[in-house]
């Protein structure tokens, strides 16, 4: 029939960068994932301090919202070509990275496959996720926790430090 796949699916995707030129990773980031996907949200740009592993420079962190056609599965598989082109690399867990690209929210589907929970299972723990995540999709339902994305960072206990570097608009037109 060739009907295509409606309505397309929301999902959020979080952007980090910690090596190099931070701003430049972050947005050749997001230029690749349009080439895939549709952008309809992008958060400010926030400058994070890191948290696991502290001997390293402090993130670049960002949300985006996107639209797809693509199953959680394919849009991770387009996440991870991404990161690879652009060179991620991690000597160390939870170390340094050029870019990095997590799956955040896939409508309000739940999956607990190997090598994809979505989920993501860190979001309630992370201030540098919830942060941009609240400034451009604060009543989001989080589907275990039934709880918004607003209501998930008023419950973070003081964490680390999360401050806005570039206002929306940093990505510099998609
Ligand atoms: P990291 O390099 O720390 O971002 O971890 C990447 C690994 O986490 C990959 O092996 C992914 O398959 C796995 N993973 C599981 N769930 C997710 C998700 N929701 N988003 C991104 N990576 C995920």
């Amino acid at each position: 029939m060739g009907g295509r796949d409606f309505p397309p699916h929301v999902a959020y995707i979080a952007i980090g960068s910690n090596l190099g030129d931070r701003i430049s990773f972050c947005r050749e980031a997001l230029h690749q994932l349009q080439r895939a996907v549709l952008i309809k949200k992008v958060s400010s740009l926030y400058e994070t301090e890191p948290v696991d592993y502290g001997n390293q420079g402090w993130f670049y962190n960002a949300v985006i919202e996107i639209e797809t056609p693509l199953s959680p599965r394919r849009l991770l598989d387009v996440c991870q070509l991404i990161e690879q082109k652009m060179g991620k690399k991690i000597e160390i867990p939870k170390g340094p990275r050029t870019i990095d690209l997590d799956l955040l929210f896939y409508n309000q589907v739940i999956i607990h496959d190997e090598g994809l929970t979505v989920p993501h299972p860190a979001i309630p723990h992370r201030r540098f996720v919830l942060v941009p995540l609240s400034e451009i999709a604060p009543q989001l339902n989080h589907p275990t926790l039934q709880k918004t994305a607003t209501v998930l960072l008023s419950q973070l206990k003081q964490g680390e430090t999360v401050q806005q570097r570039y206002p929306a608009g940093w990505e510099g037109g998609l």
